[in-house]
C-alpha cells in the first residue's frame, strides 16, 4: 500500500491516469475501484502533473444569516453539494504547458454541509461592466447564435473539423469559439461584440473529444476565478484548518427559486433575467460543517483585504499559482488548433478599454520576431478590480 486518500476525494486525486504524489515520489494511477475503495498505482517518473476538474452544483437548504457589505452580498447556511469529476488535464511540469485533456466517467458524490458564499451586488456589477472589468456573466451567446451555429455546422459539413468524425443522429457536434466568447466582453444591450465573437472564422465544429482537447488549451480565467482561487488558499489560514477541509466552487448558472428548493432544475432554462449573479461558495468538506462557514462570514472584510493584499503583492504579471491561479499564455497557433489549418487566424478583438488588441494576427515566425504569448484574460487585473468592487471602493 502506498498511501490513503479520503473517499470523498478519491475520484479527484486518484482517478485513472492521475499522477499521484506521495512522500516525494510520483505514481501513475492505473485503475480506481470505487467499490473496493482501492486504486492501483505504479511508480513512474513523468514529465507532467495532472489536474482534475469537477462539475459542482450547490443548493442552499437554509440561510442562517446574510448581509450586504460594500459591493458584496454574503451569507452562510446549510447547503447540499453535488460534485462530479468529469475530466483531467495533463500539464507539463515547470512550464505548465497543457498536454491534453481526457474525459473521466465517475458517479457524482453528494455532501450535506455548511457554506459561506458571496456575490457582487447588481450596482457593483454594473460599475465593473462600465469599466470593462466584468467577464463573469453566464454566457449568453447573443441573438444571432443559433443562426451562426447552423452556418458553422453546414460549412464544416457536419463533421468534426479536427478529426473528421461525422455527427450522429443522436448528437450534434459542438460549435466552439476559437477565441473564447468571454474574451469579447459582449454586454447585451450595451454592445454587439457577440457579432465579433460569432464570426464564422472564429467558430468551428468539433466532436466532444476534440472539443475537450482544444478547450483545455484556451481556458480563460475570469476575475471570479481568480478571487475564488485566492480565497481557497487564504481561508484555511484564517480558519487554521487543513486546505482539504474546505472546497471552493463558483456557480454561474442558477435560477431564482432554485436556490432554496429541492426541485430539480427546470428542463428549459428560464429567461435571462431570472438568473442570479454568479456566486463563490466556500463549503466545508466535513459533513454538516463544524463552524468554519460562520467564521468566514464573520471575518468577510478581513478575508477580502487579505485576498487583495495577496494578489497585489505577487510579483507575477497576469496571475500565477501563488495568487489568482495559473494563467495560461496562448499564441495564435494554439488558437487556430491544427497547425496545417487553412482557416484564418483569430483576428482583432476589443480590448479591455475598447482599443483593439491584435496579438493574434501574425503567424508566429512569419513576421520575423516571435509573437509574445498573451493571456486570454488578464486574471490578476480583473480579480483586483472585482475585489475593489466587492469592498465598495
Ligand atoms: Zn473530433
Ligand atoms: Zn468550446
Ligand atoms: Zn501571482
Amino acid at each position: 500500500m502506498v498511501g490513503e486518500v479520503d473517499a470523498a476525494h478519491a475520484t479527484l486525486q486518484v482517478h485513472e491516469g492521475a499522477v499521484y504524489i506521495h512522500e516525494g515520489r510520483s505514481y501513475l494511477v492505473e485503475k480506481l475501484d470505487l467499490e473496493e475503495r482501492q486504486a492501483w498505482v505504479w511508480p513512474a517518473e513523468v514529465e507532467y502533473y495532472t489536474e482534475a476538474s469537477t462539475e459542482t452544483q450547490i443548493e442552499v437548504i437554509s440561510v442562517h444569516e446574510s448581509r450586504v457589505s460594500g459591493g458584496a452580498e454574503l451569507g452562510y447556511g446549510e447547503v447540499f453539494v453535488t460534485s462530479q469529476v468529469t475530466q483531467y488535464r495533463r500539464v507539463r511540469r515547470f512550464t505548465h504547458e497543457n498536454l491534453g485533456i481526457l474525459p473521466l466517467d465517475y458517479p457524482p458524490t453528494t455532501l450535506d454541509t455548511a457554506a459561506y458564499w458571496l456575490e457582487v451586488t447588481a450596482e457593483a456589477q454594473e460599475a465593473l461592466m462600465e469599466a470593462g472589468n466584468w467577464r463573469d456573466s453566464p454566457n449568453d451567446y447573443g441573438p444571432d447564435w443559433q443562426e451562426q451555429r447552423a452556418k458553422t455546422r453546414e460549412r464544416d459539413g457536419y463533421r468534426c473539423a479536427e478529426c473528421g468524425a461525422a455527427e450522429t443522429r443522436n448528437r450534434q457536434h459542438d460549435v466552439h469559439h476559437r477565441v473564447p466568447f468571454r474574451v469579447f466582453n459582449y454586454i447585451p444591450g450595451l454592445n454587439r461584440n457577440d457579432r465579433l465573437a460569432n464570426r464564422l472564422e472564429n467558430l468551428v465544429l468539433l466532436c466532444r473529444r476534440c472539443h475537450y482537447r482544444l478547450e483545455a488549451g484556451v481556458r480563460a480565467r475570469t476575475g471570479m476565478d481568480g478571487v475564488a482561487y485566492a480565497l481557497g488558499n487564504l481561508a484555511p489560514l484564517h480558519l487554521m484548518c487543513d486546505r482539504r477541509d474546505i472546497d471552493v466552487a463558483i456557480i454561474r448558472q442558477q435560477f431564482e427559486g432554485e436556490l432554496l428548493s429541492h426541485r430539480p432544475p427546470a428542463a428549459s432554462p428560464p429567461p435571462q433575467e431570472a438568473l442570479t449573479a454568479p456566486r463563490i461558495y466556500i463549503y466545508e468538506r466535513i459533513p454538516a460543517g463544524i463552524g468554519f462557514s460562520a467564521q468566514l462570514y464573520e471575518r468577510h472584510d478581513e478575508l477580502m483585504v487579505g485576498a487583495a493584499d495577496l494578489i497585489r503583492g505577487c510579483a507575477c504579471r497576469y496571475g500565477c499559482p501563488a495568487c489568482v491561479g495559473p494563467v495560461l499564455l496562448v499564441d495564435s497557433a494554439q488558437l487556430a488548433g491544427r497547425q496545417d489549418s487553412d482557416r484564418p487566424d483569430a483576428a482583432a478583438m476589443p480590448g479591455s478599454s475598447g482599443e483593439e488588441i491584435r496579438f493574434w494576427r501574425d503567424t508566429p515566425g512569419q513576421s520575423g520576431a516571435p509573437v509574445e504569448p498573451r493571456p486570454l484574460l488578464e486574471t490578476k487585473r480583473l480579480a483586483l478590480a472585482l475585489l475593489a468592487a466587492l469592498a465598495g471602493d
